[in-house]
């Protein structure tokens, strides 16, 4: 007899595609009718104002996909297992299905499965659980390395295609409208900016995901360091919202590793990166507000925000070209590059002694790729609090940074307007895209260094030298 009850789908940041989504392969393999949903919930109020724009552009993206299948995505506000409770009633649901999800808020699953008749979870946004890989001494992982060398081999499933029949319910449930949401209202007339930089959806992903393999993977290994070359995979934004899967990705780098790519392990190790900033965070769920070493809480950072030096990082217009530059490119496209993202860190963490917390909440609201695990990570590993960190008397120079990575200035030219006779319309972008409070103009003279970056280091290295002689830390 067949069962024409429909499954609840339900969708998450993270999970929003159709191929290599384990939860809608197994409802559609069922045969049952499909209800997918979407919460708007404090998780989603909470995410900073560029990834609600950026969920905004994912969101309509995937109700054109599911549209194509005759499913509507149905947008409810609330708190979802309430809510799901209530449509499961409405809809005579026989079950839910969903991905799990390593981070965010936990899920109520006691509560779900007494009010839905079957409650079902699936695997697959990470390529490990974070609680089921151990290190040799059967431990957590702590060091990158031990991790890439134990996992790198592991037997990763297959990306399942998008299924070949999703079949639609008789009566569909009533939806809130996506634009009533006002998702991207944060980012205010930046938004307008910000569109002209961001693909979003899953056709935009495995477009991406194509052209990187055929034009950049081969020189990924190098490319990835030239600030103005573009040749990473610029994947983060469409996984951070999972309008592709993990699973493709890792399986599209070992294809290219098997075929003598010499771009394709270092794809696969930055892959790995994304597993071990999971697997942290899983196991120290503070990692994006406490520091990783707690002895490091002691560490003479500095947390006032209102300090001239932190507003002008914030500006992109500390006199530092490089620093500024990168800045100004996250408050126009939503990314920065991941070197440039280690030298902004550094020099707010270390020439200007600033708490390196500061900058993860400026990146959380700035990045349309955020994604809590990799930004807790990377502020930690850079300003050396963290685990298997860079050491703190490693202080990047921005200006070797410069000449190695930008040697020709192009990446800076791209994002600088001050003191250019012709500045390129992307650094004229900047002013559009800023606050209009930060009364900018690119005809401002060039901006004097807020702090010598000889001086700056001088002051950060006999900063740590005290720590040290404290004897507080491991150092
Ligand atoms: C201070 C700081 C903050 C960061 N914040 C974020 C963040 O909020 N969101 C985010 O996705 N990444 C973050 N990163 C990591 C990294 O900079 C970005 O993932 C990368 O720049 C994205 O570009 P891509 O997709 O072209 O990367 P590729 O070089 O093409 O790498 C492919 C994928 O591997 C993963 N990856 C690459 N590098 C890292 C890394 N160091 N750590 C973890 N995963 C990695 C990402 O998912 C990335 O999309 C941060 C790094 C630093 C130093």
């Amino acid at each position: 007899m067949s069962d024409d009850r429909p499954i609840l789908l339900w969708l998450r940041r993270g999970d929003l595609r159709l191929a290599d989504q384990p939860a809608l392969s197994a409802a559609a393999a069922t045969g049952a009718p499909i209800i997918p949903v979407f919460f708007r919930d404090s998780s989603v109020d909470r995410l900073g104002a560029a990834a609600r724009w950026r969920l905004e552009r994912a969101l309509d993206a995937l109700a054109q996909s599911l549209a194509r299948h005759e499913l509507p995505l149905i947008l409810r506000s609330g708190a979802p297992e309430a809510a799901l409770a209530t449509l499961a009633l409405e809809t005579g649901a026989r079950a839910l299905y969903l991905c799990r999800h390593t981070d965010g808020d936990p899920v109520a699953f006691d509560s779900l499965k007494e009010r839905l008749p079957e409650v079902r979870v699936f695997d697959g946004n990470r390529l490990f659980h974070p609680a089921e890989i151990r290190n040799a001494s059967g431990g957590p992982f702590r060091v990158f390395t031990a991790m890439w060398r134990a996992m790198r081999g592991a037997d990763i499933a297959p990306p399942a295609p998008v299924p070949p029949r999703l079949r639609s319910p008789e009566q569909h449930p009533s939806s809130e409208r996506l634009a009533d949401w006002k998702l991207g209202a944060g980012v205010r007339h930046g938004g307008s900016v910000l569109a002209r930089h961001c693909e979003a959806g899953e056709e935009a992903a495995q477009a991406r995901l194509a052209e990187f393999l055929e034009d950049d993977l081969r020189g990924y290994e190098t490319g990835r360091d030239r600030l103005a070359d573009d040749a990473c995979s610029r994947l983060s934004p469409f996984l951070a919202n999972g309008e592709i899967g993990i699973r493709q990705c890792w399986h599209a780098g070992l294809r290219a590793r098997d075929m003598g790519n010499p771009g394709a392990e270092p794809f696969l190790r930055q892959l790995m990166w994304r597993e071990f900033a999971a697997h942290l965070l899983w196991h120290a769920p503070e990692l994006d507000k406490r520091c990783w070493r707690p002895e490091w809480e002691a560490f003479p950072w500095s947390t006032d925000e209102t300090r001239s030096e932190i507003r002008a990082w914030k500006r992109g217009r500390t006199g530092v070209a490089l620093v500024d530059a990168a800045m100004r490119e996250m408050m126009v496209t939503g990314v920065m590059q991941n070197r440039a993202r280690m030298v902004v860190a550094s020099y707010l963490s270390k020439h200007l002694m600033a708490d390196w917390r500061i900058g993860l909440r400026w990146f959380e609201a700035h990045l349309v790729d955020w994604d809590a695990a990799n930004n807790a990570l990377g502020w930690q590993w850079v300003a050396g609090c963290g685990p298997d960190a860079s050491p703190f008397f490693r202080v990047f120079n921005p200006d070797t940074q410069a000449k190695k990575f930008d040697p020709d200035g192009v990446y800076r030219r791209r994002w600088l307007a001050e003191g250019t006779l012709v500045p390129e319309p992307t650094a004229l972008e900047y002013f559009e895209a800023a606050p209009r409070a930060w009364t900018l103009s690119p005809s401002d003279p060039e901006p004097a260094p807020v702090v010598g970056l000889k001086e700056g280091r001088e002051a950060a290295l006999a900063g740590w030298h005290a720590f040290r002689n404290q004897g507080s830390a491991e150092l």
